[in-house]
């Protein structure tokens, strides 16, 4: 048995959205309403980011950039974080529905990119199109476009013990496989309304803390 930790990007590892903050600051307004669309589950995950992304010119793609990894904030304790989920040997994921041009470098000091799973950003056209290289694979129909489930799947086997940190709707169906989950933000509502355990945290140093307590081997 090994420990797979999944974790989220977006609102998780970062105190903020980068998706939420790049749409509002550079999507067109006519864009915003598939935001809420998005939250009511009105249209998919995958269709809502596509469509909202497709009004970017892709010339804002140095602006973009620079507006992200300038505004990201880590959230605390996930330097130390890295470096206990190392000495530990747990193995450690991060799953993220952001794009390849913002995750990467903010996460480049602390993990290989191998270790990061994200959708890529083609700036060659006129506007942005995002491609979804971890779609769903045959157990899943939810058109995630990132699917969360499928590359848990596809990086553990059953005997795994599976740990899962999110803080949002798009974390909620790998939330559903776990063994245990770290919840912020909507994803404790989402599991108390399911009824689904969950161990609250605030910032890395929570889930240190509760690992060390509750796991394992
Ligand atoms: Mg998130
Ligand atoms: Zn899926």
């Amino acid at each position: 048995m090994a420990i797979k930790i999944f974790c989220d990007f977006d609102g998780t590892i970062t105190e903020g959205d980068n998706i939420v903050t790049l749409i509002k600051q550079f999507a067109s307004p006519s864009a915003k309403v598939l935001t809420s669309d998005v939250l009511s589950g009105k249209i998919s995950i995958r269709e809502g980011v596509e469509k909202m992304f497709s009004t970017i010119p892709s010339s804002k793609k140095e602006e973009m950039t620079k507006f992200v990894t300038e505004s990201t904030k880590i959230r605390d304790g996930f330097q130390d974080f890295i470096q206990f989920v190392k000495q530990s040997d747990y193995d450690l994921k991060v799953v993220s529905g952001g794009l390849d041009f913002f995750v990467h470098p903010i996460l480049a000091d602390y993990l290989p990119s191998s270790d990061v799973l994200c959708n890529r950003t083609d700036f060659s056209s006129e506007n942005v199109i995002i491609h979804w290289d971890h779609s769903c694979d045959e157990h899943c129909s939810n058109d995630c476009g990132m699917c969360k489930p499928s590359v848990m799947r596809k990086f553990s086997s059953s005997d795994d013990f599976i740990i899962v940190i999110g803080d949002s709707i798009t974390d909620l169906q790998i939330a559903k496989e776990a063994n245990l989950i770290f919840a912020r933000d909507f994803l404790i509502e989402k599991c108390e309304e399911l009824s689904l355990p969950y161990i609250p945290f605030t910032n890395f140093h929570d889930i240190q803390t509760a690992l060390n307590k509750e796991v394992l081997v």
